[in-house]
């Protein structure tokens, strides 16, 4: 079978990637640069901004520890390549269409917009056509294979606003309405990293379902909650329960101890663990 993927951002080439395991015949077009907006346009250069903003933002803590200077003020110009830089380093470092090609995929990038002249037919720049019996136009939804589990509950997501926020599965309310659930928060003025940090505006919110003890959802506000919520993400797609969540050794002084100390308040909450057991530290 000949399959052509029409865009290859995150989707186009999950797409593609999938097609070829599946033994199908593959052609990816790309109008511009393979990537998508995540690598060119998304994520990488503009996580690059924020963390220019990050870096502005600190500064105007620097003499509560004992720093002094002036604060630093943005080049806008040097910022900008500096998020350039970053996209050319991550292609370059990714190998992204040489990988596919490795795979026997057929990738042609810089080519415009493909354009459908019928359901098996695209029409692309210089009016050559292609035709195939699949056409899979990849726009934001990634094409899993039929033998892929999806976990539609455990899908983190967030934003790297000032302060973060970050979340995966239900909120406290959509639990609420379905099930008997339990709550716990740990919040980050009791969070030592937080307060090492100076950071402490933030908490984590975890919801556990009674009867099986595993998580329903994570919601983090406040530094780095983007990177808490995975840690979150993979105890519920492990199917752990708050207890397990508590029992696990933590790194110390980190920000990622917020799920382990909420969830240490899930599992006395829930008579899982004796009072001595459920110290805070
Ligand atoms: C400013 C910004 C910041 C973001 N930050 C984050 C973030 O921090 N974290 C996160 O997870 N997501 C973020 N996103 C979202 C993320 O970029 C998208 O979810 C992701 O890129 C979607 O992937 P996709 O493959 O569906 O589409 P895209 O990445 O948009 O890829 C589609 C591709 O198809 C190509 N194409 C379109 N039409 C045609 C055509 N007719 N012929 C040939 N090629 C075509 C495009 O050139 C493109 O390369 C951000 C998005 C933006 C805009």
């Amino acid at each position: 079978m000949r399959v052509v993927v029409i865009g290859a951002g995150p989707a186009g080439i999950s797409a593609s990637i999938r097609a070829r395991r599946l033994r199908a015949e593959v052609l990816l077009l790309e109008r511009n640069q393979v990537g998508g907006v995540c690598y060119n346009e998304g994520p990488v250069p503009v996580r690059t901004l924020a963390r220019v903003a990050r870096m502005v933002r600190d500064a105007g803590g620097w003499s509560e520890f004992g720093l002094s200077g002036d604060r630093p003020t943005v080049d806008l110009r040097v910022a900008l390549d500096r998020a350039r830089w970053a996209v050319r380093y991550i292609h370059d470092v990714k190998c992204v269409a040489e990988g596919l090609r490795a795979e026997d995929i057929e990738v042609a990038e810089g080519i415009g917009p493909a354009r459908f002249i019928d359901t098996h037919t695209v029409a692309i720049a210089g009016g050559r056509t292609i035709s195939a019996d699949r056409i899979i136009v990849a726009a934001e939804n990634a094409v899993l294979g039929l033998d892929c589990a999806y976990e539609a509950a455990v899908v983190p997501s967030g934003s790297f606003t000032d302060p973060e926020y970050a979340s995966v599965g239900l909120t406290e309310s959509q639990a609420r309405a379905t099930q008997d659930c339990v709550v716990a928060r740990h919040v980050y003025s009791a969070l030592t990293r937080a307060v090492v940090d100076n950071r402490m505006d933030g908490f984590c919110k975890l919801i556990a379902d009674r009867r099986s003890g595993t998580l329903l959802g994570a919601h983090v506000l406040g530094e780095y909650s983007a990177e808490l919520i995975q840690v979150a993400a993979m105890c519920m797609a492990a199917r752990m329960t708050v207890l397990q969540i508590a029992q696990v050794q933590l790194a110390y002084p980190t920000f990622a101890q917020a799920i382990g100390l909420a969830a240490l308040k899930l599992a006395r909450e829930m008579d899982l663990l004796p009072r001595a057991e459920s110290l805070n530290y």
